[in-house]
């Protein structure tokens, strides 16, 4: 058991002097409080005090936030401006981002309990992508065909979706909103967004964001609250015209049949199972740092986490053994400490569901080769690295997304079963190998079913490569160059020139 985590009080006090703690919902171009007085009340996973208090949406709010979306789009005040005019507003909003980096990042650190050194790598990105999506706002366009005879020129332009819900997830809430956000903006949108019930309040900065940054009223509206209670409107009201969701896989079906009466577009970002393939010719120091990193960053709260390992049989031992023995440097802490790597496990429902799945794997043949227990702490909810050995293929915690800090081991002896078993879950998010042998890296990433595969890294993004899963970890893919037209319809124009020929009805002459 790694040595007992002590928190330092100044830092938390230091933090929350830094934060606004209470949060407007943002409706309208307007701060708005709860009609009926509720407040979601946010206490740090890490630290067990009360951080954050965001006024709680219901279904009053929701209503004025889908109105003046619908509104705001019908107006056409942002669907048809010209690229560069919405361009510019992107580009400032990413400028405020990095001016208040520092505060989003504490919301997202003490909201969250994920460490402040990765929460300000993340707001980083995040200010990137909305950069590089202002870079596209002014690129979008469609395609002409001149080459329809002497009559008929084609023109397919492309046109705003209309009115996009916004569901995003716990695990990175500003980051996420970012990968979606900024897209639908730059073709012309408007936007409805609700974050997590746990991680509401960087996403409510950003609506003060957006309105200083010359965001006409009514084009996006942050509203926090229970997905349960408001997650059904989002998705099944008939002015929506796109659900863009990001989070469980079981929620996010729940969220496409409720889109479905009306036929919406949907683009899905749901669950994983990561596989890391990893060949004995491989650069072994490199890849056991890309599996701790794979399995344990984020406390493996992390749809893209690499959560299995399938290592070839003749190494399997010795690597094992060595990464067990490199696990125990990783250290679990306080998330305001700059030096921790495992932060907080969202709340004390989602650690139990953690150990559950442990408890389970060793009653099904699994051996814990280090971790498994909740380390040493005065207040918090965290999990220490867990690495599982001894499974077979079958077993729950091969095939399921565990949400955890919690890395299953499997082997493999031919490429065959490796790609097999990299194949062998309901997911299809990413995956890596690693070897030296370019043959065998293009073998195992061709044939493994997945939106991104690594080869010889792990979890690297830019805001230029799309990001999406095969299977059930979604539908369509955020991020790159198509992204922002997955939030456009496509339009044919047919020009006809010159005198009709073709007639359907005889001529009478
Ligand atoms: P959930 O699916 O529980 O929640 C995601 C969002 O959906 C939250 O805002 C939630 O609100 C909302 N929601 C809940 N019920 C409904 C409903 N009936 N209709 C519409 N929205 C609803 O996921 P978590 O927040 O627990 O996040 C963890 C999951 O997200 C993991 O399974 C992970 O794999 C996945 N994920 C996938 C990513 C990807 O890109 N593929 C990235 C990050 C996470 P509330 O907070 O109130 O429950």
């Amino acid at each position: 058991m790694n040595a007992p985590i002590r928190f330092d009080t100044k830092l938390l006090d230091a933090a929350l002097a830094a934060i606004r703690r209470d949060h407007a919902l943002f409706i309208d171009g307007k701060l708005v409080n709860s009609a009926d007085g509720r407040v979601l009340e946010r206490i740090s996973p890490a630290h067990g005090v009360l951080v954050t208090r965001c006024q709680q949406a219901g279904i009053a709010e929701t209503e004025m936030a889908i109105a003046a979306a619908r509104a705001a789009f019908d107006s056409g005040v942002w669907s048809r401006i010209k690229g560069a005019d919405r361009a510019a507003v992107l580009l400032k909003v990413a400028d405020m981002i990095e001016a208040n980096a520092e505060e989003i990042a504490l919301l997202d650190c003490l909201e969250a309990g994920k460490p402040i050194a990765q929460a300000r790598v993340e707001i980083a990105g995040s200010a990137d992508i909305w950069r590089y999506a202002a870079a596209l706002a002014r690129d979008l366009h469609g395609e002409s065909y001149n080459t329809l005879g002497e009559a008929a020129l084609g023109v397919v332009v492309r046109e705003p979706v209309g009115v996009v819900s916004i569901i995003t997830p716990w695990n990175f809430p500003f980051l996420i909103v970012a990968q979606k956000l900024p897209f639908a903006l730059a073709a012309g949108c408007t936007c409805v967004v609700k974050p997590s019930e746990f991680t509401s309040a960087s996403t409510l900065v950003l609506g003060e964001m957006l309105a200083k940054a010359g965001l006409p009223a009514g084009v996006v509206n942050i509203i926090a609250g229970l997905g349960s209670e408001i997650g059904p409107m989002m998705t099944s009201d008939a002015r929506v015209d796109m659900v863009s969701f990001t989070g469980s896989t079981i929620v996010g079906k729940g969220a496409v049949r409720a889109s479905a009466d009306t036929l919406k577009k949907v683009s899905m970002e749901l669950g994983g199972k990561n596989p890391q393939v990893i060949f004995a010719d491989c650069d072994w120091d490199a890849a056991i740092d890309a599996v701790l990193f794979g399995a344990f960053f984020n406390a493996g709260e992390c749809c893209n986490a690499g959560s299995r390992i399938l290592v070839q049989k003749s190494m399997a031992a010795e690597f094992v053994a060595k990464l067990v023995a490199r696990s125990r440097d990783v250290t679990v802490g306080d998330p305001l400490d700059e030096n921790t790597r495992v932060g907080a496990m969202i709340t004390a429902k989602h650690q139990s569901q953690v150990q559950n799945h442990i408890t389970q794997a060793v009653k099904d043949g699994a051996k814990i080769a280090c971790g498994g227990t909740a380390p040493a702490m005065a207040t918090g909810m965290f999990l220490e690295p867990t690495i599982l050995t001894e499974l077979r293929p079958e077993m729950a915690v091969a095939l399921e997304e565990v949400f955890g800090p919690v890395l299953s081991v499997l082997t493999f002896e031919t490429h065959e079963e490796a790609i097999a078993l990299a194949n062998s879950t309901i997911y299809g998010l990413s995956a890596s190998v690693w070897s030296m042998n370019v043959d065998t890296c293009l073998q195992i990433a061709r044939h493994v079913h997945a939106g991104t595969v690594w080869i010889n890294t792990f979890m690297d993004g830019f805001s230029e490569l799309p990001f999406g899963g095969y299977k059930q970890s979604g539908l369509g893919r955020e991020l790159g160059r198509h992204s922002v037209k997955d939030y456009t319809e496509e339009k044919t124009i047919h020009f006809h020139s010159e005198a009709r020929t073709s007639w359907w009805m005889p001529q009478k002459r």
